[in-house]
């Protein structure tokens, strides 16, 4: 399966299983890359991470800080694809 990157406005190709471009990813804050490859591993089986709400923040975190940093403070964040599973996810906890 093609991936892009997850980074805003960019359609860089990434290879499975990789959230950003390597350009983007190396803009991400080392604590966060950190929780984003550990939640990734401990919820792989059945996509779990993809409603794991400690890896989905830490994604929303860097893709938010990234357009931040490329697009400035105004930038309208909360569009995105793991902004939707992140508040899906959120929901479903309440529940
Ligand atoms: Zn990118």
């Amino acid at each position: 399966m093609k991936r892009s990157c997850d980074a805003f406005k960019c359609d860089t190709a990434v290879q499975p299983g990789r959230f950003l471009c390597l350009a983007h990813w190396r803009m991400v804050p080392l604590p966060t890359q950190r929780t984003i490859n550990a939640r990734y591993r401990a919820c792989r089986t059945n996509f779990g991470f993809l409603s794991d709400l400690v890896y989905l923040q830490a994604c929303v975190d860097a893709i938010d800080g990234i357009a931040r940093s490329e697009y400035g403070a105004g930038h309208q964040a909360g569009q995105g694809s793991y902004h939707r599973l992140l508040r899906g996810a959120k929901k479903k906890g309440q529940s």
